[in-house]
């Protein structure tokens, strides 16, 4: 799913599928649907079909005695297992061109090979015995269900390898086999025609599910992340950090750094809120780039930003809040009531064990340390005393 956008997806609805063909990068997500949809199914309709195709047993005993070895043998030692081969062979190399040529092959095998044994009988019965095909143009087309395109062709390819056969038996005169004729090309142009509109609808269906699948992503990634920054907001610092804090086996200590741009209210004051929002978004997209990784960078108040950092020992964290402050200040950012020329800001550091402290303490004490940090003169940064971690 990941290559293929909502946009693309709400193009293709619009576009329609006449053809029953859709842009290369969704046509390869549906067909991997297709496969997995026809895998999960290929054992059932396999023992299905095998048991109702051998059990005409019975159907060519009554009907064509004078040729009921040859068929036997046909039905249970090539066409069955001929069958097991193909359901192995797709579920072993699953891809949708292989599903629907292997569909054909059985479908052929599996309307000629008693055609080909009743080629040679001279039973009576035949008008009635060559009716027992129609089964299997249904189970192709209900059952099997290859894609359009293999369809029409199975179904052209059964009904020449089934009128062949019933020509060669010679058993019937013009009128009736003409009568085959009209009766097995009535009956595949209507499948031909159910088989387009359950392609349509399957693939109709296919793009609804794909859409709604995007829009809920979509969705999820909107609720949470900022509108402005595009950093996560509030309600995923609640998610993370109670993922950081049930993790604490493969995170002993994490470490937070809050940050406030120094003096935005004058900013805002003599510059505009327009430019106010673009100087918040200019330092947070510096302070992604600068802690490497946007997942751990929270948009947490007005000009208030916090990152998280699992795993960072208060040391380390430190060593990354001064490069985040030398960061903004090097933006070099105009602000001409500040007290160094340019925007700049204040940092506070705090370090936790989860096992031994809650999120909500180790955020109050980076405020702490970044209230300190306003008190000593801001652009700079400050770290929270820390006794467990200095232990
Ligand atoms: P200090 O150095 O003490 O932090 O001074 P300050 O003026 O930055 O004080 P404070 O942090 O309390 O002020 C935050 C100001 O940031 C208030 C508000 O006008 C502004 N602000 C908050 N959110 C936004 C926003 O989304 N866009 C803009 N343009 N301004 C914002
Ligand atoms: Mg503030
Ligand atoms: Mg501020």
């Amino acid at each position: 799913m990941s290559i293929v956008t909502l946009e693309q997806v709400e193009a293709q609805i619009a576009h329609r599928f006449a053809l029953l063909r859709f842009e290369p990068e969704i046509e390869l997500l549906f067909r991997q649907d297709y496969v997995a949809e026809r895998n999960r199914l290929i054992g059932i309709w396999a023992v299905i079909g095998l048991f109702i195709y051998d059990l005409v047993y019975f159907g060519d005993r009554a009907m064509i005695p004078d040729v009921l070895t040859e068929v036997t043998a046909l039905r249970l030692l090539v066409f069955t297992p001929a069958v097991i081969a193909c359901a192995l062979v797709v579920r072993r190399w699953p891809s949708s061109r292989l599903y629907d040529a292997l569909s054909v092959l059985v479908a052929v095998l599996g309307v000629s090979l008693p055609m080909a044994a009743a080629v040679g009988s001279q039973s009576s019965y035949l008008l009635i015995y060559q009716n027992y095909n129609a089964a299997a143009f249904l189970f192709f087309v209900i059952a099997l269900r290859p894609l359009f395109p293999a369809m029409l062709a199975g179904l052209v390819l059964m009904c020449v390898s089934h009128l062949s056969a019933a020509y060669l038996t010679g058993a019937f005169d013009a009128v009736t086999f003409g009568g085959i004729v009209t009766f097995y090309l009535m009956l595949s142009i209507f499948l031909a025609a159910a088989a387009y509109f359950l392609e349509r609808t399957d693939r109709r269906n296919f793009l609804n599910q794909l859409r709604a699948a995007l829009l809920y992503r979509q969705l999820e990634v909107n609720s949470e992340r900022d509108e402005l920054t595009g950093l996560l907001n509030r309600r995923s610092l609640a998610r993370i950090g109670r993922e950081s804090w049930s993790a604490e086996a493969e995170t002993p200590v994490v470490s937070a750094i809050l940050l406030d741009i120094d003096h935005f209210k004058r900013f805002n004051d003599l510059y505009g809120h327009i430019d106010g929002d673009a100087c918040i978004r200019t330092v947070s997209q510096h302070i992604c780039a600068t802690v490497g990784k946007a997942n751990c960078v929270f948009r947490f108040g007005g000009e208030e930003i916090l990152v998280l950092l699992p795993g960072q020992t208060s040391l380390q964290a430190l060593a990354t809040a001064e490069k985040i402050r030398r960061a903004v200040e090097g933006l070099a950012i105009p602000h001409g009531k500040s007290d160094h020329g340019v925007v700049t800001a204040s940092l506070g550091v705090a370090s936790a064990m989860p096992a031994q402290m809650a999120i909500e303490k180790l955020l109050q004490r980076a405020d702490e340390a970044l209230y300190e940090a306003k008190h000593r003169g801001r652009n700079t940064v400050v770290i929270a005393e820390e006794p467990q971690i200095a232990a």
